[in-house]
C-alpha cells in the first residue's frame, strides 16, 4: 500500500502533500509536506504539536505522530498553489507507536474492532443536507444573509449559482473517489443534499469529512459560501445528515431475517432498542450545537421523539422499505456539525449493546408523531430527545456508555466544552429576545 501510494504521487508529479486529521469539534486540521518527505510519513510518521489542536493535549505532553493511511490517499480535484497535491486522513500516535486514546479517529476503530469481536461488519451512508447562501448582501432579517433561489425539494431550476456549484461538488467528489449515488434541491430554499454510497463506516466518517472540505472548498471557488449549521432560518427546514447503518455477518446482511416480523431479524431489533435506549445520552455527541436543538422541533421532518418506525418519516429512526442485502435503519436525528467519528462511535456502541443485552424496542409507530398527543404518547413509550443543548450535555455527562466510548479524555474536554458553549450563549441577547421584549 505504501509503495502503491508513492508510485502514484510520482506518475501524477504530486508536490505537496496534505496531512489531515479532526479535532474533537470535527474540525478538519491539516499539515503541509512537500512530497520528498511522504515516504518518510507513510513509514515512520511525522511529528506534530498536539498542544495547538482542540481537545488534544497539554504542552507539556505536546510530541505526537501523524501516520497517514494510505487508503485515503487522494488527488485535490482543485488547483492549490497551482502545484499538484494529495491529501492522507492520519491516525494519531504517541511518540511510542501506541495509538493516542483523545483522536477521534481512533474512538471509532476501537467500535469497530468490538464490531468485529462479535462477529459484525458496520456499514454506513450519510445524507448530508446543506445550505448555499451568499453574505455580500446586507439583507438585516436574516442577519445579512442572502438565499440563492425559492426552490423546493428536487426542484429543477434554471442554472443558477447553487445549482452550478452543486454540480462542481459533484464533479469534484467522484474525482475523489466518491461514488455520489444522488444529488437534489432539498425542500428549503438554496438547500441541497448529496449523497454518497456507503461503505464500512470507518471510510464513511473519513468520507463526511472529505465531503464538507470539498463542499465548502467549492463554493468558495464560486463565490458563495456553504453552511452545515442545522438551522440556519427560522420556519424553514433545518440540515440534518441522517445515518444508514446496517451490521453485516460472514458477507450477508444481519439485520435481514425474512421470516421474522417486517422481515427485520433479532439483530436489527436488539440494534434498534440499544439506540433508543441510549439516544438521549448519545445526542450531544450527535447534535452538539446549541443551534442543533432549533432543528429538533416539530413540524420540519427532523425528530423530536424518541421512537422508530417503519416507512414513517417523523420517527427518530426509520427503517427504508427495501429488505435482503440492503436492509438498513436510517438514524435521522444527527446533524452535519457533528463529529463523524465520535456520532459515528456512539451510536454503534449503542447499536452494540442493544444486542449484547437484547434490548426490545416498544413496538414501532405507525403514525405520524408530530399529530399524537402526550397521552398516547405514554402509552406508545414514546420519550422525548433533549430539548437544547444544557439538557443534552448533562443527559451525555451522566452517561457510562458514551464516557467509555469516548474515552476519559475526549469525554472530559467534550463536557466541559459544551458546558462553556451553553453559558456563552445564555449570556448572548438574542434578536428574538429583543423584538419580543423591547417594548416592555
Ligand atoms: N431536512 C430534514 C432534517 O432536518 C430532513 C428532510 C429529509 O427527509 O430528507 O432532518
Ligand atoms: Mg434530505
Ligand atoms: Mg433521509
Amino acid at each position: 500500500m505504501v509503495k502503491k501510494t508513492l508510485d502514484f504521487a510520482e506518475a501524477e508529479e504530486v508536490k505537496l502533500v496534505r496531512l489531515q486529521i479532526t479535532d474533537i469539534n470535527g474540525t478538519l486540521k491539516n499539515v503541509e509536506l512537500p512530497v520528498k518527505r511522504l515516504e518518510e510519513a507513510l513509514l515512520k510518521g511525522v511529528m506534530f504539536d498536539g498542544s495547538s489542536i482542540d481537545g488534544f493535549v497539554r504542552i507539556e505532553e505536546s510530541d505526537m505522530l501523524l501516520f497517514p493511511d494510505p487508503r485515503t490517499a487522494s488527488l485535490l480535484p482543485w488547483k492549490s498553489d497551482f502545484e499538484k497535491t494529495i491529501r492522507l486522513i492520519c491516525d494519531v500516535m504517541l511518540p511510542d507507536g501506541s495509538p493516542f486514546e483523545g483522536d477521534p479517529r481512533y474512538r471509532l476503530r476501537r467500535i469497530v474492532e468490538k464490531a468485529k469481536t462479535m462477529g459484525f461488519e458496520a456499514f454506513a451512508g450519510p445524507e448530508p443536507e446543506f445550505f448555499l447562501i451568499n453574505r455580500q448582501e446586507n439583507d438585516s432579517k436574516t442577519g445579512g444573509i442572502k438565499l440563492l433561489d425559492r426552490g423546493s425539494y428536487f426542484d429543477m431550476l434554471p442554472v443558477d449559482n447553487g445549482e452550478e456549484t452543486r454540480k462542481n461538488i459533484v464533479v469534484a467528489l467522484e474525482k475523489m473517489g466518491f461514488e455520489v449515488e444522488a444529488a437534489h434541491h432539498e425542500v428549503a430554499p438554496s438547500q441541497h443534499e448529496v449523497d454518497f454510497r456507503y461503505t464500512d463506516i470507518l471510510q464513511t466518517a473519513d468520507n463526511i469529512q472529505t465531503f464538507k472540505w470539498v463542499v465548502k472548498t467549492i463554493a468558495m471557488l464560486n463565490g458563495i459560501q456553504a453552511t452545515f449549521m442545522p438551522k440556519p432560518f427560522e420556519g424553514i427546514n433545518g440540515s440534518g445528515m441522517h445515518i444508514h447503518l446496517s451490521l453485516f455477518s460472514k458477507g450477508k446482511n444481519a439485520f435481514y431475517d425474512p421470516d421474522k416480523s417486517y422481515e427485520l431479524s433479532d439483530i436489527a431489533v436488539f440494534f434498534i432498542g440499544g439506540i433508543l435506549k441510549y439516544a438521549s445520552e448519545l445526542t450531544a455527541v450527535t447534535n452538539p450545537t446549541v443551534n442543533s436543538y432549533k432543528r429538533l422541533v416539530p413540524g420540519y421532518e427532523a425528530p423530536v421523539n424518541i421512537s422508530w418506525a417503519l416507512g414513517n418519516r417523523s420517527a427518530m429512526i426509520r427503517v427504508p422499505s427495501v429488505r435482503g442485502q440492503a436492509t438498513r435503519i436510517e438514524i435521522r436525528n444527527p446533524d452535519p456539525t457533528c463529529n463523524p467519528y465520535l456520532a459515528l462511535a456512539v451510536i454503534l456502541a449503542a447499536g452494540l449493546k442493544g444486542i449484547e443485552e437484547e434490548i426490545l424496542p416498544p413496538k414501532p409507530v405507525d403514525r405520524n408523531i408530530f399529530e399524537l398527543d402526550s397521552g398516547e404518547k405514554l402509552k406508545r413509550k414514546i420519550g422525548f430527545l433533549p430539548g437544547d443543548l444544557k439538557e443534552a450535555t448533562e443527559k451525555t455527562e451522566k452517561s457510562i456508555l458514551v464516557r467509555e466510548v469516548l474515552g476519559k479524555h475526549i469525554f472530559e474536554k467534550f463536557i466541559e466544552t459544551k458546558k462553556l458553549e451553553w453559558e456563552r450563549f445564555m449570556k448572548s441577547v438574542t434578536n428574538w429576545e429583543l423584538s419580543e421584549y423591547i417594548e416592555y
